[in-house]
């Protein structure tokens, strides 16, 4: 028996004995044989990790509580896109931190997602309602990448042939910053200016941005600008603030084109830049070209209403190169808690809370104005620039008051309040010099200073969802009815390839909340986050030693940003030395269709590698497309394990011929729970990987977002990393996030995870997943066929079945199979990745035997149900594989007329009797949906009133 503080026995599900069965069953005698069998010798690094060694549970608390102590949060009043906000109680301990949120999984099984699809329409409805545009995506990264992702939307919508993108230079920096990144890779020419850069002779454009309000806090009227953009043949963009939204008039009623901006003052903690849930929202007629994820209503096989992820076609998987966006993980856990946030106070809240906000500035610049002082606005919502003053004084007197106020320029303050700030106008008013008695004239008061046109009469919010929750019951039932329709980890294993949906333990989570990292503000002086950047400076330290690489920035807000700063590291270091030709980018066809789609924006010509009857990179191919690309090869992209998660013997091989020709070596580094403590990508060959923590290091799913993506990179790129999104212009390169650490607000979840399990845990961890994926395909091996394995028979940390041969004989699919699978109480595998007609499983190291069994029992016993397809004793169209997943109200209802028993239906295994989840949906159309997209709840009711 382990000792009862040892965390690395809690986190791995099976104990010795439990191993010790399984290799019995995969006839191997010990784990030291079975890595032997499946690591090929050539990448083994065994030596142990240089990480401090494993803590206890209460020992990590400890250090953590140690480390918010070094944090001191000031009173932040710097605005610049991140307010204070009152995360509601009911929201933050039964949403962020309840387990049934957090640990599910993006919802591309819709039929156990409807709890979270629902959560997502709310969040989608207050966008569009509140910024007055019909669609919105279910989020984006961050305020500064949607304003990006704005941007190449209007250049593929836009028929002006202008490659000039203008953004008017009164826009958040980290904002511009990011556009500039993501512009120069594929020519786009960004433009900072004023309105003048609109005028003809300036160039024309496809696209301009303009921010309501402005970084510097004016409430502009921006109609004529928005006409002029219209008239040169561009869409118009507006960089918004939701709450602003609740009083001004909002951009689609200006005419814009596209809405975007962060919901982070909707109830989410600013977490030292995040994670926040970004939004765009656009006109129904480019709902098609929208980047990111849209959750749409469809109708179930009964014809009820059913909610389910709209225009599936579009990800990258299907369109690769030619995809929309390489946005995969997005922000589902936040975008969730601001729409209910909004649900939770109503039109009518969120208006008080922007009147409130507006109230206090408005205040102060009365006071500011009688005492003689310049305010750069006239028109403000809450935030407003003092002009004239000595800047870095007043910053410093107002620091010694415990408030943080932004340094515009030298001579340029900036207030901003939000809903969570104090009555701190005396101190403002001191940091100027002046004295709260001073009263404004009352001209200098401008209740009403929003110009008449500016002033929102249109209603927002009027579907039922944001007017029956305002009591804390209705409130905590709606989220308890909510989650209780979705399967997350909470209740089942998640067997998803490719994901890694471990354990996301407790412990891990506890801190995320504290105000002492919660309440930090991105761009707040150092002194205040010292804590936090002892964290993620020992953090960087330590993925730099698991992946043997040289240095690590934590800056991608998901694996497909760092995708993007990888292959950006790439580039400039081929650029510094000249050789600008390099521009080619080699990736497997079994590549994850984010690695096309970044290449794409890191401005590479991708060029497809075939893969072998194996599953491994086609190295014949390879070596064809390295000679024809001569000295344009820029890089190759591999995952390793591969996405068929097998270790390929040639890896060292495949990087050497790399190097050779004058590419660099970027590895996925997404199968990292396959590595950890046994290789390392740094050492055996790569250049640079990205890391999700969201798979290999704990964070959880938390439904499709948020995520961690950062990169390691050997010392020849570091030069190269991720720019600060307020570093200025002269960096190698820029910032691929608005914040420097992106979502640093949850890096205490991988800090804890290492500290944790410690050097052994974690290489115990990845023996264990191992071993856990060769039982389960070892178990399933008599059933289905595996299909790919390593030189030994082996697979890596995840299987493949085959479900080919199958369907073809017997009409069952894999999407059959998958249905079927939540009538025994399982989530899906993954569907038809990285090969159609295939599921692929990774059971992943935290699953106990016990649940293991489970799952092998139920693929098993569909498997038997296949078989009575196969003899003719149903037809597949009348089967309980074809009629899954069974609502309890089909199950129920008074005319039986299927040629299966309701009890087969239901309890197909004896243990589902006592534990049993019923799908609230049956089999959900995904082509309706699709042919009318409706993405917000207030259709949602009309077709649920209809039923
Ligand atoms: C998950 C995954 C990605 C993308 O990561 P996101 O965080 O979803 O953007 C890339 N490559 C592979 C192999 C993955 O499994």
């Amino acid at each position: 028996m382990n000792h009862p503080d040892e965390f690395a026995a809690r986190h791995i599900g099976p104990d010795r004995a439990a191993q010790q069965a399984m290799l019995a069953r995969l006839g191997v005698d010990s784990v030291e044989a079975l890595l032997d069998e499946t690591l090929p010798s050539a990448i083994r690094s065994d030596d142990s990790l240089a990480l401090p060694a494993a803590r206890s549970e209460a020992e990590v608390v400890a250090a953590l509580r140690a480390m918010a102590a070094e944090n001191r949060p000031r009173t932040s009043l710097i605005g610049m896109g991140y307010a204070t906000t009152h995360t509601p109680p009911v929201i933050q301990r039964n949403v962020l931190e309840n387990p049934a949120w957090y640990t599910a999984y993006t919802p591309y099984q819709p039929e156990i997602s409807q709890g979270r699809l629902e959560a997502l329409l709310n969040f989608q409805t207050v966008v569009s309602e509140l910024t007055g545009l019909e669609v919105a995506n279910a989020s984006l990264l961050d305020e500064a990448t949607a304003a990006a992702e704005a941007m190449t939307m209007a250049r593929r919508l836009s028929k002006s042939p202008s490659a000039r993108f203008v953004v008017h230079h009164d826009t958040h920096p980290q904002t511009i910053a990011v556009l500039g990144t993501r512009a120069e890779p594929v020519g786009i020419d960004l433009v900072v200016g004023g309105l003048d850069e609109l005028s003809p002779e300036a160039g024309g454009c496809f696209g301009a941005l303009f921010s309501l309000p402005t970084s510097t806090g004016a409430v502009v009227d921006w109609r004529q600008a928005i006409e002029t953009v219209h008239q040169l043949g561009g869409l118009a963009v507006v960089a918004t603030d939701l709450l602003a939204c609740t009083l001004i008039t909002p951009p689609g009623e200006l005419g814009a084109d596209i809405a975007i901006g962060s919901a982070q003052r909707f109830g989410v903690p600013l977490g030292f830049g995040g994670p926040h849930a970004a939004f765009l929202s656009a006109h129904t007629a480019a709902a098609r070209a929208l980047p990111g994820r849209l959750v749409g209503v469809s109708v179930d096989t009964e014809g009820r209403p059913a909610l389910r992820l709209a225009l599936q076609t579009r990800e990258q998987h299907i369109r690769r190169e030619k995809a929309t966006s390489n946005i995969c993980t997005a922000q589902v856990l936040l975008a969730n808690m601001a729409g209910l946030y909004a649900a939770w106070h109503g039109p009518a809240g969120l208006r008080a809370i922007a009147t409130r906000a507006a109230g206090a500035v408005n205040d102060l610049a009365g006071r500011l104005a009688a005492a003689g002082l310049t305010l750069r606005h006239d028109a403000a919502f809450d935030t407003i620039t003092v002009d004239g003053v000595d800047a870095d004084a007043v910053v410093a007197a107002a620091r010694d008051r415990g408030i943080d106020l932004r340094r515009v320029d030298d001579t340029s303050v900036g207030i901003s309040w939000g809903e969570a700030t104090p009555d701190v106008r005396a101190d403002v008013l001191a940091a100027f010099g002046l004295s709260a008695a001073v009263d404004p004239s009352p001209a200098d008061l401008r209740p009403d200073w929003l110009p008449d046109g500016m002033k929102r009469t249109s209603e927002f919010l009027t579907q039922s969802v944001f007017h029956r929750l305002h009591t804390e019951h209705e409130m905590l039932r709606y989220l308890r009815r909510l989650a209780d329709r979705d399967l997350a980890l909470d209740r089942t294993m998640i067997p998803l390839g490719s994901c890694t949906m471990k354990l996301n333990a407790t412990t891990e989570m506890m801190s995320i909340t504290w105000p002492e990292f919660a309440d930090l503000h991105p761009f707040a002086p150092d002194d205040e986050s010292v804590g936090t950047r002892r964290l993620i400076a020992e953090l960087e330290a330590w993925l730099a030693e698991i992946t043997g690489y040289d240095a690590v920035s934590v800056q991608p807000n998901a694996g497909s940003q760092g995708e993007f700063a990888g292959l950006l590291a790439i580039r400039a270091y081929h650029r510094s030395r000249g050789d600008e030709q390099r521009t080619v980018c080699l990736i497997p066809s079994s590549a994850h269709g984010t690695n096309a789609a970044s290449a794409v924006m890191a401005g590479f010509d991708v060029v497809v590698v075939a893969t072998d009857p194996d599953g491994n990179v086609d190295v014949d191919d390879l070596d064809a497309k390295l000679a024809a690309s001569g000295d344009c090869v820029a890089a190759v992209m591999i995952t390793y394990p591969s996405t068929h998660g097998v270790f390929e013997e040639q890896i060292t091989e495949i990087c050497a011929r790399v190097h050779d020709a004058g590419g660099q070596v970027y590895i996925d580094g997404a199968n990292l729970n396959a590595l950890v403590g046994l290789a390392r990508p740094g050492r055996f060959g790569a250049d640079v990987s990205h890391l999700n923590l969201h798979k290999t290091f704990c964070i959880p799913h938390g439904g499709g977002g948020p995520g961690v993506g950062p990169i390691g990179v050997r010392a020849h790129l570091a030069p190269f990393l991720p720019g600060d999104p307020l570093g200025g212009d002269d960096q190698p390169v820029g910032p691929v996030s608005a914040a420097r650490f992106g979502s640093a607000g949850i890096l205490n979840i991988p800090w804890a995870y290492i500290a944790l399990m410690g050097p052994q845990g974690l290489r115990d961890a990845t023996a264990a997943a191992i071993l856990s994926a060769n039982y389960v395909a070892a178990r399933l091996a008599d059933h289905f066929p595996v299909l790919y394995t390593g030189a030994k028979g082996r697979v890596g940390h995840e299987c493949i079945i085959d479900l080919r041969a199958i369907t073809k004989a017997s009409g069952v699919t894999v999407d059959d199979v998958a249905k079927r699978l939540i009538d025994y109480g399982f989530h899906a595998p993954t569907m038809s990745f990285p090969v159609a007609g295939t599921l692929m499983i990774e059971p992943t190291e935290s699953e106990p035997l016990a649940e293991l069994d489970r799952f092998c029992d139920a693929m098993i016993a569909i498997r038997g149900e296949i078989d009575r397809v196969l003899d003719g004793d149903w037809a597949v169209a009348d089967s309980p594989l074809r009629h899954a997943p069974h609502t309890a109200e089909d199950l129920l209802a008074d005319e039986w007329t299927r040629p299966y028993r309701r009890s087969e239906a239901a309890y197909p295994l004896p243990s589902l009797r006592a534990d049993k989840y019923f799908a609230p949906v049956s089999r959900i159309d995904g082509a309706s949906g699709d042919r009318n997209l409706i993405c917000t709840c207030d259709s949602l009711e009309a077709l649920a009133t209809l039923r």
